[in-house]
Parts: C-alpha cells; structure tokens; sequence
C-alpha cells in the first residue's frame, strides 16, 4: 500500500485529534479539512497548493494583510529579547509603550490600559470592573448589566451572561448572571419605524431612559458594541444611539461600557468607531485589530474615577483581582506597537473611506437578485443574506447551504464565512479596491449558483 502523503497525514490527524471552536466536529469529517500552512499579504495558501483571498480578515482581526515586513520585523527584534514575562509584580517595555500609545490615541476619557488576551476577556475584565467599581465606592447594589438583544461580546461565561444570543442562554442559562435586555436598535428601526433611523434612535434611547430611571440603583452599567452588531449580522446602530446612551448614562450615574472588539482600528472609518459621535466612554474593550491580527493580545481602557476607585491601602482589598500567565505579551505587544505606529502614519486611515464606498456601491448589484436579501454594511464589513430563491427565505438552517456555498466561493478563490444565513466580507483593511472586486464578483457567481450538493 502507499503510504499516506504528509497532507493527507495531516488531514487525518486533524479530523481525530483537533477540536475545533463553533464546529460540530461530526461534519468535520465529513469534509476535505482546509488546512492554511501559509499567508502573504491578502492570500491564504492551503496545504494542497491552492490560494484564496482572505475576505474575513482571519475573523475580523487582520489588518495590514499577511507577513506584513514591518510587523514581522518588530515580532522578531523582540523575540531576540524575550518571548514572555509575567505582568503580576513585574512589566516589559513594549507592553508600558502600548500602554501609554492606547491611552493617548482612544477618547479623552479612557486615561488607564489594562492588557488581557481576547475579546471576550476584554469584555470580562470591563464586566468585573464595573461592578468592582461601584463595590469600591460603597454602592454595592449596582450590579446589574444592561445589554441588547442579540448583542455578542465574547464566548466565556460573563461575556454570554451580557451577550443576547438565544441559542447561547438556552445552552448555557443556568450558568449566566441575570442582566436587563434592551431591544436591538436596528430591529427596532426596521420592525417598528419603517426604517426611519432618527425615530428610532428616539424610541431606543426613550426605552433605555425608563429603565435607567426605574432600576438606575441597581445598574452596574450599559454595553453596547460600537455602532453595530457585528456577530448578530451587521447590524448597524442608527446615529444618535450611541451618544445618546452615553448622555443618560452620565445622567443616571451608570458607566457605560463600549465594546470595540470588531469595530475598533479602523474598521468604521475612524481609528475607533466611538470617535463618529464623540462618545466618551467609562471602559472600552479592544481586541482582535489591536496587534494587526498577529497575536492574542486585548485591552480594557478605563476612566480616571475608575481607576482611582481601585486605590486604596494595601491590607483593604480593593485591588483588581484578575490576571492570567500571558496578560501583556511582550511578543504580542511589540507587534502592536507597530500596527499603532504604521495607523498612526496616517495613510491607511485616509484611503479607507474609498474602500467604504466601493464595498457600498459593489454591493448594489446584490439587491433584488431572488437568491439574496438587502446587503448590510457597516465600515469595511459587510453581510449579504443568503435566499432560496424558491421561497425566497433563507434555507432551513441544519441544511448549511450557506456552508456550501462559502466552500464553492473558497474553491473560486475567496475566503468568506457564513454567519447564520449571511455571507460575510470583513477583508484586511489593506485590502485593494480591486480585490473588494474580486470578492464581490466571486460571491455574487458562489450565491447565483445557491445549493450545488
Ligand atoms: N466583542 C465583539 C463585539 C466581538 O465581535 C467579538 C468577537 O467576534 C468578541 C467580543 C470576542 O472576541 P474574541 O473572539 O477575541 O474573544
């Protein structure tokens, strides 16, 4: 018998050994695994020799493309230094560095870093300081969190406790802290205001004025993605919802909490999506773009009265008590001190707009075609609702058309992922407006062709 070729070696320990995150691993097997061995700039190279355009951005993270020259070069400068130090009674340079950059280049208000490792425990660290927060101060009693319908800030446990994913609650609710769910912005203006943004961030805001005022005592804080609902869909907020929010919260002495996860470097526009409205926020969760995609490294920015809330004498225990083996990387942090540094050069930031309306105007040639529904779009990230175009509903979810149809655009040349019913296209914020074509041509002739097993 021959004997099994290094990929198909590969593949096979892949399906026995490797559990893979958000898969249901018995239909892994059923598949051809894609196994990426190597990336440069935009293009992805999978281990059968074939090359695909990154259309996701490596899940929303990556923003300067692949082996980026500059990021590899600070990588490896200090890996010749160290790899890893611990931050618990010690520091690193880069890490005091990003630090200091982080707190210079967010929202006047955000005056203190504290590094993590994920979105999601970005997420958690601002939950725990709210509430330690307000522990700190003598008002124990605010410790409930409000959220949204269909909000996602993370997978671990505190994060789906102030996430508002059905499916989530319902596999894990008895594990979750209770909080107080507002409606969805976007569903509210699409379901109940015809579309009309400014009603309803009127009715939004006046919703989250009567549970402030009512419940303000217990209120810990309110989170709130930055701008849209990301995972939920592309869901954009209509303007006004954000600085509103932030306006009754300063009112209602509740911290608002804005997390940036997705949204943050660049995606929207703006270095950070909270700048459009000049919104201010109490804490401001950062994560994914942060090192350009490169390594597992988050932030959780905080305020002044946040941070001072924290500072008492020693034997008193008001210290934060959080903190994991690899918080503030310096591998991690050198590589994005230099993301920072090249946004900073300004040019990425100034061609973005062009590539914001490009993706717009691209994806006009989405609507009314009977096997999609009206695209969404937010920034450079953008979903397009995938129909079967005999019933013009999305198909029946465990059929995974969408699946199917990623695969056949991957086969094209174009890494998407679905999103429930959604293709997605969130590319590397370098991405050329000649490849936003190419993405958008390759998906268009992926969803003509709809349910091809
Ligand atoms: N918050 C938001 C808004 C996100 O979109 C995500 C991930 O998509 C997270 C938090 C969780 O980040 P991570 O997957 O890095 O834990």
């Amino acid at each position: 018998m021959p004997s099994m070729s290094e990929t198909e070696m590969l593949k096979a320990w892949d399906r026995r050994y490797f559990w893979h995150p958000f898969t249901q691993m018995q239909c892994y097997g059923d598949d051809d695994p894609w196994i990426i061995e190597r990336a440069e700039g935009h293009y992805l190279y999978d281990v059968d020799g074939a090359r695909c355009l990154d259309a996701v951005a490596s899940l929303w993270c990556n923003v300067h493309g692949h082996r980026h020259p500059r990021l590899d070069a600070a990588l490896l400068e200090q890996l010749g230094k160290v790899a890893h130090t611990t931050a618990l009674g010690a520091s690193n340079p880069p890490a005091i560095r990003l630090a200091k950059k982080l707190v210079e280049c967010t929202p006047e208000s955000l005056q203190h870093c504290f590094f993590s490792e994920d979105g999601s425990e970005a997420v958690e660290v601002a939950i725990k300081m709210a509430a330690q927060y307000w522990a700190n101060i003598g008002r124990p009693q605010k410790h409930l969190f409000l959220t949204l319908d269909n909000a996602y800030h993370g997978d671990t446990v505190g994060a789906v406790s102030v996430g508002g994913f059905p499916l989530f609650h319902e596999v894990y609710g008895h594990l979750l802290f209770p909080t107080r769910r507002l409606p969805s912005p976007y569903v509210l203006q699409w379901e109940q205001c015809q579309g009309d943004a400014a009603q309803a961030a009127k009715l939004w805001l006046n919703t989250l004025e009567v549970v402030l005022l009512a419940e303000k005592d217990h209120i810990a804080a309110l989170i709130l993605e930055g701008g849209v609902q990301g995972a939920a869909g592309i869901l954009p907020f209509p303007p006004g919802v954000l600085s509103g929010a932030q306006k009754l919260c300063n009112t209602h002495e509740v911290l608002l909490v804005v997390d940036e996860v997705a949204t943050g470097f660049g995606r929207s526009g703006q270095l950070f999506s909270c700048q459009k409205e000049q919104v201010e926020p109490d804490l401001l969760a950062l994560g994914k773009g942060l090192s350009g995609g490169y390594l597992p490294i988050a932030a959780t920015l905080t305020s002044e009265a946040i941070y001072q809330a924290f500072l008492a004498p020693f034997g008193e225990a008001k210290q934060f008590y959080y903190g994991h083996t690899f918080t503030a990387n310096p591998l991690a942090a050198a590589v994005a001190l230099e993301n920072l540094s090249i946004f900073a050069e300004g040019y990425l930031l100034s061609e973005i707009p062009n590539k914001i309306e490009k993706l717009r105007a691209g994806l006009e040639v989405f609507h009314h075609q009977p096997w999609a529904g009206e695209p969404r779009q937010f920034g450079l990230m953008a979903a397009i609702p995938l129909r079967d175009p005999a019933t013009g509903a999305a198909y029946p979810y465990g059929e995974r058309v969408e699946y199917m149809v990623c695969k056949r655009a991957r086969e094209m040349g174009v890494y998407s992922r679905p999103l429930g019913d959604l293709l997605t296209i969130v590319p590397p914020l370098s991405v050329t407006e000649q490849e936003i074509d190419t993405i958008l041509h390759t998906l268009f002739d992926a969803m003509a062709e709809g349910r091809t097993q």
